[in-house]
């Protein structure tokens, strides 16, 4: 049960924005600028030694081999499909149920974004996938979508049978598991985003590469610089996609936290769970101990409403900031890009979805605020 707010309460906060940007910095300013200053003082820019210390402290945290910072979780998956040779007369199979990154990569390196139906758990549908594979198919690229790890067991078999690679896009799944192994290092490579309302967020763009393949990891070392091989020597045609070594040095300071900032999303995943779970008109995602199996890190809190929209309103009205993820289009509704595809389990997801509130700067009285508010919408 939620106790009734007194009125008291609602004065204690103000507006709760969906995502409070200039508190990741005012929450912990003091040891920020040092950061910061230690990186500048030096002149220490470009490919320094907190960019390898991030690498390194990154790949330990996932357990993979190599972890490779580049400029934004975009050029991660670009650079990732480059490195694995993909390219012109390819075709790769991902979830509409994506941000446009994801299908645009595929296109800029050549190959044919294939977009395939969500299941009951909002990811890749195996099924829908197995469906859309034909003799161009040469991967499938899940998407960890909301801080959860796709069932790996159905898309690595999936795989198997048909003779794919798998890539995964695991822009927001850093540190959430499938049987206790890492999102994104499941496959060929994995991609991690560092844009500041991510999981590990940094004050401007930032991503990276995961793989276990030293070759791999090799062409990616090239490609984020210029083609430039350890020696310096040009062997390839590449990119200029650095992971800037302020915003490394930022996020290496910022891993060191992240066990306690995913522990305080689980939290969250759990008020609002106990709040809501009894309201027919939401689905809600797992909460954090429903499935062994998962390790769910929520990226985002997205669930399913009745009147969608009218509770988005009513939560508006009250300054409680939420948002339809992707400003509600999945990549196959973008027509001008060229897709006429049918995806109605896609669509009515996309009729429902809602994400609320979910960061480290959100306060437990806010929290109590939002589930009060919903319940109220539904008369509850
Ligand atoms: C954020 C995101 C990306 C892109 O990451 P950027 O760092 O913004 O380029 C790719 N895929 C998904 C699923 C994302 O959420």
């Amino acid at each position: 049960m939620i106790p009734e707010l007194d009125h008291a309460a609602h004065i204690t906060h103000g507006p709760i924005p969906f995502f409070p940007y200039s508190d990741l910095f005012s929450q912990d300013e003091k040891a920020l600028l040092d950061v910061i200053a230690g990186v500048c003082r030096r002149g220490a820019y470009i490919l320094q030694d907190e960019c390898f210390e991030f690498e390194r402290n990154l790949a330990k945290f996932m357990g993979v081999k190599h972890a490779l910072g580049v400029a934004n979780g975009t050029d991660a998956i670009i650079i990732g499909l480059k490195a694995a040779g993909i390219g012109v007369g390819d075709e790769v199979i991902l979830p509409s149920h994506t941000y446009i990154a994801t299908a645009a990569a595929v296109h800029l390196v050549g190959a044919t974004p294939v977009l395939a139906e969500c299941s009951s758990d909002h990811m890749l549908d195996p099924d829908d996938a197995e469906q859309r594979i034909t003799s161009r198919t040469k991967a499938i690229m899940p998407v960890h979508i909301n801080g959860r790890t796709c069932d790996m067991d159905a898309i690595g078999s999936l795989a198997q049978r048909h003779d794919l690679v798998v890539f995964e896009d695991a822009a927001q799944a850093l540190g959430s598991q499938f049987d206790g192994q890492s999102a994104g290092t499941f496959g060929s490579f994995g991609t991690i985003s560092f844009y500041p309302a991510k999981l590990l967020g940094c004050f401007g763009d930032g991503g990276a590469i995961v793989t276990n393949d030293d070759d791999l990891a090799e062409k990616v070392y090239c490609l984020r610089d210029h083609g430039r091989d350890q020696s310096g020597d040009v062997i390839a045609w590449g990119y200029n996609s650095r992971l800037d070594n302020l915003q490394a040095a930022i996020l290496d300071y910022k891993l060191k936290s992240f066990d306690r900032d995913v522990q305080r999303r689980r939290t969250i995943a759990q008020v609002y769970h106990d709040g809501l779970s009894d309201i027919e008109a939401l689905k809600l995602p797992p909460s954090p101990d429903a499935d062994s199996r998962h390790f769910d890190v929520y990226q985002n809190y997205e669930l399913e409403a009745k009147q969608r929209n009218d509770l988005r309103a009513y939560l508006a009205q009250r300054k409680i900031g939420t948002i339809i993820q992707w400003a509600g289009t999945p990549v196959h509704q973008f027509e001008r890009l060229g897709f006429s595809i049918d995806l109605p389990k896609t669509d009515a997801f996309f009729e429902r979805c809602l994400m609320l509130p979910m960061n480290t700067a959100i306060s437990d009285g806010e929290l109590s605020y939002v589930v009060e508010s919903i319940r109220e919408f539904y008369n509850q």
